[in-house]
């Protein structure tokens, strides 16, 4: 727990750009708060020496940060956590473009720039090689949640059956917790294999997004690791099963900004209605009264169900760009994270 009693640890990414620095944001030397000043602009363009000022407090502010850094700062132990059979979320949130693809996935085409979807991977192996005295097993699967229909982005994988689309669905059972009926459930044995897997989920991505004609940003997407450990040392040692949610939310921007009417209009007025949802449910969490979370008000509240609050690991990074021109996102991007807090 943090001390403002959340469940949920919060980051804020920035995103560099040249005119970064001076354009509008400074910090505090603790790195715990990102202060923004804007010099304001009169109505003819004059800059004068006048500053509009805001201050939100968080668990951190990776600024001019490595992917590295990131991954260690804000996954790693959600991850190690999952090995010991906590399940864990971690989020990035924000507007199209601040980040958090970036942030979750990476650049494919550099190793040092790739993000915390193959790291997280290759620390799950390197863990498991270490652990001599327990068997695992490793499964993964990869939702995309799109105007609240479920879409199975590694249906087209080779060996796998099973209704997909239309039929899929958030089933919630005693004994088994929260399930994706539907879903494709992918046996791993090494990194290799799962970078495999993830390649083939962000093409699916990409290639559902150009045939529905919508940007891939306007959905969620739910990259999760399945493990399961059972002791080799006792005979009647009990598996221990956890899931890593590793999710990248639609971008968060309002309906104003994408301006546009009818499908458009449709998918801001989903992605409004499930961050909401989100909100509302992790701030219920912080409640301690789980019986009254709304989790099932939303497919991605209800799919996180058993992944978010109490003996989870919980995380959420706020993307952020650092351009004056995206000012009015930024500050509903950190209003909506310091209220995680
Ligand atoms: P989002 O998923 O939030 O829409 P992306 O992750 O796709 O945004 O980022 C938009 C662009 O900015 C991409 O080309 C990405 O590589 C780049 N980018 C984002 N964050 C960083 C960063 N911290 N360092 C370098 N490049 C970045
Ligand atoms: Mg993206």
């Amino acid at each position: 727990m943090t001390a403002s009693g959340s469940e949920v640890r919060v980051y804020v990414r920035t995103r560099p750009t040249a005119a970064f620095a001076q354009d509008l944001i400074e910090y505090l030397p603790d790195k715990e708060t990102v202060n923004i000043h804007q010099r304001r602009v009169s109505r003819k363009g004059i800059v004068n020496n006048q500053l509009s000022s805001w201050s939100f407090h968080l668990d951190g502010v990776l600024h001019d940060v490595s992917q590295e850094e990131v991954y260690e700062c804000v996954a790693r132990s959600v991850v190690l956590g999952a090995l010991e059979g906590y399940n864990g979320t971690v989020m990035c949130f924000g507007q199209t473009g601040a980040g958090k693809t970036y942030t979750m996935t990476g650049a494919t085409e550099s190793y040092r720039q790739r993000g915390i979807i193959p790291r997280a991977l290759q620390e799950v192996f390197r863990e498991i090689e270490l652990r001599a005295d327990y068997s695992f097993s490793v499964r993964l699967s990869y939702l995309e949640i799109y105007n609240e229909t479920l879409v199975d982005l590694l249906s087209s994988v080779k060996g796998v059956q099973g209704p997909q689309g239309g039929n899929m669905a958030v089933i919630e059972e005693a004994g088994r917790g929260i399930w994706v009926k539907g879903l494709s459930l992918h046996p791993i044995h090494n990194e290799e294999e799962a970078l495999n897997l993830l390649f083939e989920g962000e093409m699916n991505r990409i290639i559902g997004a150009h045939a529905l004609n919508k940007h891939s940003s306007r959905s969620h997407c739910i990259f999760t690791i399945h493990i399961e450990s059972r002791s080799c040392t006792q005979s009647d040692a009990k598996y221990v099963t956890s899931k890593l949610n590793l999710v990248d939310l639609a971008g968060s921007e309002r309906l104003s900004k994408t301006g546009s009417e009818g499908q458009g209009q449709k998918e801001a007025m989903y992605i409004n209605k499930s961050l909401s949802f989100l909100e509302q449910a992790i701030l219920a969490l912080a409640d301690r009264r789980r019986e009254h979370v709304p989790f099932r008000q939303s497919k991605l509240t209800h799919a996180l169900k058993d992944s978010l609050g109490g003996n989870c690991n919980t995380v959420l990074v706020a993307n952020i760009y650092g351009e004056a021109a995206q000012i009015e996102e930024t500050l509903s991007t950190l209003r909506f994270a310091s209220r995680m807090k």
